[in-house]
């Protein structure tokens, strides 16, 4: 059932009223990430701040979701309170697959509701319930609770907030189905500022599936691909976590703060020992044959007569990297525990992980002291960890709250700049090169995701600016396009330009197959135009010195070469959000 108009429900928190349209544009902007910044050019207000009820937070599958394996995720946007910018996030679980059997491409939530609410809708129903009782309740108690409210399981995608959304942390993301996450870029804080603590998207609707003859078997042949070639084995086997001992083996691992890239006493937390002892059970996004979400355990003792609870949590490399060799914790269970908290608080663990290995630093040389951070924080110490991270999400004093806004809110504060690891915002877990800094530094999500950089430092010999600025653009483009049908970007490989094509016109949709390269531009400076008239300043960006300290596999940081990638990306990315900038393209560019 292809749909050539966007089907959108709109909700006004203010009245509890929704409101479904259709907009054209499916041929233009595709969907998801095109989709999201078409929707905040409608809905959203440049001028205000990210906080004000009039922000649209907003939520978008796109064309092939449903349709073929791996087109599982959903693209959140808002106005970030991390910069008080346009912004992105993905996140998985069942939420694309809900929203697609609710009959929507996309749910746009506005105004601010009078108590703390959770937003109900299906295909054929709308509720705004009031929760005052949920409010300050963590993230575990809220998933139960919504989970006996709204029934449903199997169909039904629960995205909820814990206490650092609430408390209006830029750091807090939205969780979705217990072990996904919008999790950068303080998208829990919207909701938090809309006293939202739930969404419930019920699945309920039916999708027929009326593509062409081709179809079926365009599907068997790529789940056949995803499925029965290596392809994707790394991330169903060990998982993204395999990359801790292969970046660890380069010198490409941010260890302690950043202070070191390589560390043979991060054994106990690689991919390989979290796979032999803390490994429970892998599990999926609604409509992945992967399964690359590997699942492990936290078990505490509650009484002296060895009774234990065990609680189930969610690991990849960038947590691990975060919680486990940025803060030199280097047991795997004590990483699992200290995930744990951040889970409950609903806090993005990237995030927290990182301004907490700064703020050790910082305790370290006596920028700040124990009266800041209440708990002695040691790097390695996971009990004092723990503690911190619950600070952090509940904005436990003065200091906690700042550094809730980001590390360099507090660096700014208390001193320590040099040393904050933020390249656009708390950094990913690669330490690989000057390429993957510029490119997460000045990228639109500062996602590693956002391009390829941290492959290319790893494979580029050269050091030619512009050659490795053109790869960031044409990356960024060939991602745009992929998250805005919605693919997993772990499918990229397989995802070719030519095969996304072939399923577009399987199912229908003949004249966006036919103009991919011009949908992609399009996609590309839509996004730029949001960012930069929220008020982003690329060639404001600074990186702090503690990137220029280290040294990788490849050699000490090259000053001139970062700067330069730095200033010609900022230039490029001015150009590509010019009104006309595709206009001088040649044909065969698009
Ligand atoms: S590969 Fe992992 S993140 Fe991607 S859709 Fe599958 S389970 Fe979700």
């Amino acid at each position: 059932m292809i749909t050539d108009k966007f089907r959108i429900l709109t909700v006004d928190l203010r009245d509890g009223r929704g409101n479904v349209i259709t907009l054209d544009g499916r041929d233009t902007v595709a969907g998801g990430s095109g989709l999201a910044a078409l929707l905040f050019s409608k809905y959203g207000n440049a001028n205000k701040p990210w906080n004000d009820p009039d922000q649209p937070l907003i939520f978008t599958i796109g064309p092939l979701t449903g349709y073929f394996p791996l087109m599982s995720k959903t693209v959140c946007a808002f106005k970030s309170p991390y910069h008080d910018q346009y912004a992105e996030s993905h996140g998985g679980g069942r939420s694309a697959f809900a929203l697609r059997f609710a009959g929507l491409d996309a749910l746009v939530v506005t105004g601010k509701a009078a108590r703390p609410s959770c937003v109900a809708v299906g295909s054929r129903h709308l509720e705004v319930k009031e929760v005052h009782y949920l409010w300050g309740r963590d993230l575990y108690t809220t998933g139960k609770m919504l989970r006996g409210m709204f029934k449903g399981a199997g169909h039904r995608s629960i995205l909820r907030i814990g206490p650092a959304g609430e408390n209006g942390s830029a750091i807090a993301g939205i969780n979705v189905d217990s072990y996904r996450h919008f999790g950068r870029l303080g998208g829990g804080a919207v909701m938090g500022s809309k006293n939202l603590k739930g969404i419930v998207i019920h699945g309920d609707g039916n999708f027929p599936l009326d593509g062409s003859k081709e179809y079926p078997k365009l599907f068997q042949d790529v789940y056949a691909k995803l499925t029965d070639t290596d392809m994707m084995s790394k991330y169903h086997d060990i998982g993204t976590p395999i990359n801790m001992a292969a970046l660890n083996e380069v010198k490409m691992l941010p260890i302690r703060n950043l202070q070191k890239t390589i560390d043979p006493g991060i054994s106990g937390i690689t991919g390989e020992k979290f796979a032999e002892l803390a490994l429970l059970r892998n599990a999926a996004c609604a409509g992945c044959p992967v399964g690359c979400i590997h699942i492990g355990f936290v078990r505490e003792r509650f009484r002296k007569e060895h009774r234990y609870l065990y609680r189930q949590v969610s690991y990849d490399h960038e947590p691990i990297f975060a919680l486990g060799s940025m803060l030199s914790v280097v047991n795997c269970f004590a990483v699992l525990a200290i995930i744990d908290v951040a889970e409950k608080m609903g806090l993005d663990v990237m995030s927290a992980g990182v301004s907490l290995a700064w703020a050790t630093e910082a305790l370290e040389k006596g920028i700040i002291s124990e009266k800041e951070t209440i708990t002695r924080l040691s790097f390695g110490d996971s009990e004092a960890y723990k503690q911190a991270i619950q600070f952090l999400g509940e904005g436990k004093n003065d200091f906690y709250r700042l550094l809730g806004q980001g590390t360099l809110k507090a660096a700014e504060h208390y001193g320590g700049r040099d040393f904050a690891c933020v390249l656009g915002q708390e950094m990913a877990g690669y330490a690989t090169g000057e390429v993957f800094f510029v490119s997460e530094a000045l990228g639109l999500r500062h996602s590693h995701l956002d391009s390829g950089g941290y492959s290319y430092d790893q494979k580029e010999k050269g050091k030619d600016p512009e050659k490795a600025v053109d790869f960031l653009i044409k990356d960024e483009q060939g991602r745009v396009l992929l998250t805005s049908m919605v693919a997993c970007l772990f499918a990229r490989g397989v995802y070719t330009d030519a095969l996304l094509a072939d399923c577009l016109k399987s199912v229908g949709y003949q004249t966006l197959a036919d103009t991919l390269g011009k949908v992609s531009r399009t996609i590309q400076k839509l996004r730029w135009q949001a960012r930069l008239a929220t008020g982003y300043r690329p060639e404001d960006v600074t990186i702090p010195k503690r990137f220029f300290e280290i040294t990788t596999g490849k050699g000490p940081m090259d000053a001139d070469y970062l700067a330069s990638l730095k200033d010609k990306y900022a230039q490029a990315i001015r150009f590509l959000a010019v009104p006309d900038a595709t206009e001088n393209l040649s044909a065969q560019d698009r």
